[in-house]
């Protein structure tokens, strides 16, 4: 067979080529615009052009602190077609680790949101590499601001060549992308993508039996393009012609679902904590979001009482997957097998509440204290997984060994396999409640508590104990509607006919809200020290 390389170059070139008329819809400050992707191809050029006059170079990194808009899908492409990393930096980090990822990556030029400039400026002072700013404005007015030296970007590409060829010269295994995984301790983590592996995970997000993303999409990817490259669907959507639609910046659940109303979007994908939302206003107000045919949701375990309510009050499809920022990210994805569909909703429910089956191309293994585990859908290990698009080490950081010393990927999360290869995340090593020498999952939990009509958010985290080690606390945040009405008895008596006695909750707290990380997931650290001075006071 001939060798040729997996490279993004083709990717954009398809989608200019055979799609010139399919659209990508962008809301940013100044409200929705819209591009083909004959613009788009045409303007990526432009932005290759600019970046390779100012001086960018094959290897170096280039940084965006940036929203979901049409600057930044060009920017997916320009950076790694000309041979440059592109470096999505998380804008809910800290000002501190937002200086530290941007020195460690050293990234010589930076595209930024002008909204973002304030949280930039705190920073500006501590970075070592950065040559230059390029604000991705609406307004060709350069806003005020101490970062220098700083250029507009419409007006680079104004001056810019629409025909600028890419370079010939990449290998697709050179890198193409790099993120940084949101650090609960320590500092973040980053991984480096190559363009072979974002070509192979976007043929796999292709997949009839994976996301199934094709042509006939709409796709409105609410999940951060800082966040694993928005799980890799703006590069899946412009090499298949999928039609996209980007929420831009601060969006609101009311604004999610009138997107997924007038434009028409099938497919869409984000974190539990953004359904939640979703949910609440779609419960509220009236919409017709019939055009959707699934909603991708990952990053934490969708709870079943969700997905069972857009799929029965709504008539909405869940798709739950999982994945890492180390993994591209999909690695197993809840899709049925053929013979599943006759079971009835609840038992469906419960295999697609799991987070699902190996997408094709990965290998997995799941090791507890005996080796593997057996495929019962009891026995728990930690998830370790292998392939062309899963990291094979940190960039440039010590603890590479610890994850990847063996050339698996050890996940640190605590799976159990079922008979039929479905994985359920039981938790992540680190929130399991150890009890009495035995694991609760704070997951199950979690995921029982919010599936109780008045439960708006649930989480739960140990408390040390003096006899047990350790005792499940959870965290409740009541609906509105029931704010005073419901007492933490009855969500105990809820849980005694779900759970063996000893996984009860020794307390249950009503909170205001629930502490979340940079990327919408519970923070469990920040959450346990507050519990602590409350249960141990
Ligand atoms: P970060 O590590 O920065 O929070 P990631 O998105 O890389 O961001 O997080 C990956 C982790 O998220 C996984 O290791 C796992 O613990 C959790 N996770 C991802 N998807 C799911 C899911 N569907 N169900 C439960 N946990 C999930």
């Amino acid at each position: 067979m001939m060798q040729t390389p997996l490279t993004m170059t083709q990717m954009i070139e398809r989608a200019e080529r055979y799609f010139p008329k399919k659209q990508v819809v962008s809301r940013t400050s100044s409200g929705i615009q819209r591009f083909t992707y004959k613009q788009i191809g045409e303007r990526t050029r432009r932005l290759a052009d600019s970046l390779t006059k100012l001086g960018v170079e094959k290897g170096d990194r280039v940084g965006t602190l940036a929203w979901n808009h049409h600057r930044h899908l060009e920017a997916y492409f320009a950076i790694p077609c000309i041979g440059a990393v592109l470096h999505t930096i998380n804008i809910r980090l800290s000002p501190h680790h937002i200086s530290y990822i941007i020195n460690h990556a050293e990234d010589t030029v930076l595209l930024v949101d002008p909204d973002l400039i304030p949280l930039l400026e705190k920073c500006a002072h501590e970075l070592k590499s950065v040559k230059a700013y390029i604000i991705m404005s609406d307004d060709k007015v350069l806003p005020e601001t101490t970062l220098s030296p700083i250029y507009d970007y419409e007006t680079l590409l104004a001056d810019a060549n629409p025909t600028f060829q890419y370079p010939e010269d990449i290998e697709e295994n050179d890198p193409a992308g790099m993120c940084y995984t949101s650090a609960t301790t320590g500092n973040p983590k980053g991984v480096v993508y190559s363009h072979r592996g974002i070509f192979l995970h976007s043929m796999a997000l292709g997949l009839a039996d994976s996301a199934a993303i094709s042509e006939k999409d709409i796709a409105l990817p609410v999940v951060p393009m800082f966040h694993a490259n928005a799980w890799g669907m703006p590069f899946a959507a412009v090499w298949f012609g999928t039609s996209l639609v980007l929420p831009g910046p601060y969006f609101t659940p009311k604004l999610i679902a009138e997107l997924i109303e007038t434009e028409k979007v099938t497919i869409t994908a984000g974190v539990p904590t953004i359904w939640l939302g979703l949910l609440k206003e779609l419960d509220e107000g009236s919409y017709d979001l019939s055009s959707l045919r699934g909603v991708l949701c990952g990053g934490s375990a969708a709870p079943k009482g969700m997905i069972k309510a857009f799929e029965q009050r709504h008539n909405i499809p869940f798709l739950h997957a999982y994945g890492m920022t180390e993994t591209s990210p999909l690695v197993v994805i809840s899709t049925l097998k053929s013979y599943q569909e006759n079971l009835d909703y609840e038992e469906r429910l419960e295999i697609r509440a799991k987070q699902g089956i190996l997408v094709p191309g990965l290998s997995i293994k799941v090791v507890g204290k005996d080796g593997e585990v057996a495929w019962d859908g009891k026995e728990m290990g930690e998830l370790c997984i292998k392939g062309p698009w899963i990291a094979s080490e940190y960039y440039k950081d010590e603890r590479t060994h610890d994850a990847f010393g063996d050339g698996w990927l050890h996940t640190g999360d605590v799976v159990t396999i079922d008979e039929e290869g479905f994985v359920k995340i039981v938790d992540r090593t680190k929130d399991l409640i150890k009890s009495g020498g035995e694991w609760i999952s704070s997951v199950d939990l979690e995921n029982a508590l919010m599936a109780h009509e008045a439960v708006f958010e649930a989480a739960v985290v140990a408390v040390p104990h003096e006899q047990w080690q350790e005792r499940p606390v959870a965290c409740v945040v009541l609906k509105d509607s029931y704010k005073d009405k419901v007492k933490k008895e009855d969500l105990h008596e809820f849980l005694i006919p779900q759970f063996a006695k000893w996984w009860l909750p020794d307390e249950i707290l009503f909170l205001e809200e629930i502490p979340k990380t940079s990327v919408g997931k519970f923070l469990k650290i920040t959450l346990r020290e507050q519990v602590h001075k409350e249960v141990l006071k």
